[in-house]
């Protein structure tokens, strides 16, 4: 069944300009149409749903979740010390959340005994609304190192190697990689690689032998040269951590720009909005780094880095529908263009993912993954806290903001 869907503007995630009054045409579950409404010849009988003054672009995507944690400001023990049955549990509240909020696609970064997984395929099989889920599985990290109490604990290239074909095994989308320490885990090293060169080469060449991407963890400047070199496709976090505070490499990122690989940003709020007593508790991201961090997202934007806008959602005081906070952030404060923070949730994070053959831009042919947001958000990104309206897979499953329960497709199922 075909119906459009009438805007007086469209951001298409490819980072072009905005198309004004355009229209966008579905076909059960693809964008068949899309461009200037004077330009499309509309079949007889099409409904067109008016967006009035709102903005249509594709669903969001979060290339950087934690979906089993809460993101509380205690999230980091919660999570350690939660049963497997109420992490599963915060993993289905997560995912109705990430919905409602506009994420049409996330991307787990650390799950633990492989329920993410079983997340992922209970939302494709239709009977949990949620966004499409990419996970890692567990993560590899050395041992006593970042996240070990929930990962495959691994030192040696072998060890290495047979992780990631034990992750391959269970089907996990990408493998994720502790590149060094990091401040959920005391007594591990932010600055400090984990591992040698030839170990970051190990992960990356057999993940991509296996056609799967790999994602770093990467604090500190000597793991990121490591990830770089090994050709890791994207480098989560990347704050440039050396010597006590944060040492900005020209010649790294000209490599990663060399190289095509992009930087997931990995951003969770102890970098720029905790409350002073969240803070104490955390003991995580001392203030002052903030504005030399900030600094190094401004000049790898100038270089020309593709820069993803990731939330690290469920890290200390970040959670699920928090993405549109870090986005207001990034346009206000660090003053990066509303239009590449904006490419950086859609196109750019889709081929992150490797997912930009199906979603992620609003083209002929692609999936149809839209949201309809309360104002415009190219001149004021606080528009993206009000998301109206989500379609996913051409199915609308967030009308006026609320989640529709039962789903269009659970209805339908109800009445047979
Ligand atoms: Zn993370």
């Amino acid at each position: 069944m075909q119906w459009a869907i009438k805007t007086p503007r469209l951001f298409d995630g490819t980072g072009r300009a905005v198309v004004p009054d355009a229209l966008v045409v579905i076909d059960n579950t693809r964008i068949v149409a899309v461009g200037p409404a004077s330009q499309i010849a509309l079949p007889a009988g099409v409904t067109v749903l008016d967006a009035g003054q709102r903005t249509v672009m594709p669903g969001m995507i979060d290339a950087h979740v934690h979906l089993l944690w809460s993101g509380s400001a205690t999230s980091g023990a919660e999570s350690r010390h939660a049963t497997a049955q109420q992490a599963l549990l915060m993993g289905v509240q997560n995912a109705q959340r990430a919905l409602q909020s506009g994420l049409t696609t996330v991307r787990d970064c650390g799950d633990r005994d492989y329920l993410s997984l079983a997340l992922r395929d209970w939302i494709n099989s239709g009977d949990l609304a949620g966004p499409r889920v990419l996970c890692s599985g567990p993560v590899i990290t050395s041992t006593a190192g970042q996240l070990w109490w929930q990962s495959i604990e691994c030192d040696r290239v072998d060890e290495l190697q047979k992780a990631v074909r034990t992750l391959v095994k269970h089907e996990v989308d990408f493998v994720k990689l502790m590149g060094t320490g990091g401040n959920a885990t005391p007594g591990s090293n932010p600055e400090a690689a984990q591992y040698d060169a030839a170990g970051f080469r190990a992960v990356a060449d057999d993940a991509h032998r296996m056609g799967r991407k790999v994602a770093a963890h990467v604090h500190g400047v000597e793991g990121m040269r490591f990830a770089v070199d090994a050709g890791i496709d994207t480098l989560e976090h990347c704050p440039f951590r050396a010597h006590g505070g944060i040492a900005y490499d020209a010649g790294l990122v000209a490599d990663i720009v060399a190289r095509n690989l992009i930087v997931s940003l990995a951003m969770p709020a102890t970098w720029y909005r905790l409350r002073a007593e969240e803070m104490r508790e955390a003991r995580t991201h001392p203030g002052h780094l903030w504005v030399d961090r900030y600094e190094t997202i401004r000049r790898m934007h100038a270089a020309g880095v593709k820069l993803v806008v990731s939330s690290d959602q469920g890290s200390t005081g970040t959670q699920i529908d928090e993405l549109p906070l870090l986005m207001e952030f990034l346009a206000d404060q660090v003053q990066i263009p509303a239009e590449a923070v904006l490419h950086g949730v859609t196109g750019l994070a889709a081929e992150a993912l490797g997912v930009e053959d199906r979603v992620g831009t609003i083209t002929p042919g692609k999936l149809a993954d839209l949201i309809v947001v309360d104002g415009d958000p190219l001149t004021d990104m606080s528009a993206m806290r009000r998301v109206h309206m989500v379609i996913k897979e051409g199915e609308t499953l967030v009308r006026d903001g609320a989640l529709l329960w039962p789903t269009p497709r659970l209805a339908a199922l109800a009445r047979r």
